[in-house]
């Protein structure tokens, strides 16, 4: 069965994505945010990904080039965006196609197959959801992060910050995005839980923690995954 990642914060239009594509035999998971769709992507591994550009947490763009650090799985950008420089900008993060909304339902089931044969036919090394440094290396699929041939154990808190920050690697992730996808709180006398946490994940993963290489402060406004 070919499954699809529908990422769309229309709820109308993610009922008409899922009707029409579950009566084609796909099997279709659906995210309303960037965050869940790149945690979907990773643990879902689906063979094809239509993503909506106008995401409530955070630009389509950046969920494409999140997904391009580990992932070649086709992605068909949904837009109401007209402009033709959006149209690059996804092209050129590595979305594989572009539909403008509003559009033609068997269009694009059309460039759907057509992106999942190319992906299909496209030589290709067998892909891991693996996010790899020099110093350690995190698989997102069996929650294991290893570091220096040893597993390195990870409290369920520490698993869901580490997993946010290497799927945007390179992104500033503010403390608000962190607390309110961890602790499901908003910003508040709760930067001391980042802190905390963070310190925990260096001590465990950096070589030198107090000048860490991987898990980056930027002050004032949050973190930053650098491979
Ligand atoms: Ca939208």
């Amino acid at each position: 069965m070919t499954r699809v990642l529908v990422v769309e914060d229309d709820p109308q239009l993610v009922r008409a994505l899922v009707i029409t594509m579950q009566a084609r035999h796909y099997g279709v998971d659906a995210a309303p945010d960037g965050a869940t769709a790149l945690r979907l992507a990773a643990v879902r591994r689906p063979d094809v990904v239509v993503l909506d550009l106008g995401l409530p947490d955070m630009d389509g763009v950046e969920v494409i080039k999140a997904l391009r650090g580990w992932t070649r799985v086709p992605v068909l950008v949904l837009s109401a965006r007209q402009a033709s420089d959006e149209k690059v900008d996804a092209l050129d993060a590595g979305a594989d196609d572009y539909i403008t909304k509003p559009f033609n339902m068997n269009e694009l089931l059309a460039r759907l197959r057509a992106a999942v044969r190319r992906a299909e036919t496209a030589p290709s090394a067998p892909e891991v959801p693996l996010v790899t440094t020099d110093g350690f290396t995190v698989d997102l699929v069996a929650k294991k992060v290893r570091r220096a041939d040893h597993d390195i154990r990870l409290t369920p808190t520490e698993w869901h910050l580490l997993e946010i920050l290497v799927t945007h690697p390179g992104c500033l992730v503010t403390q608000k995005q962190l607390l309110h996808e961890v602790w499901g709180v908003t910003l508040g006398n709760k930067t001391n839980y980042l802190r905390v946490y963070m310190a925990q994940l260096r001590r465990k993963l950096e070589a030198d923690p107090s000048r860490p290489r991987y898990l980056i402060t930027e002050p004032g406004m949050g973190y930053r995954f650098e491979a």
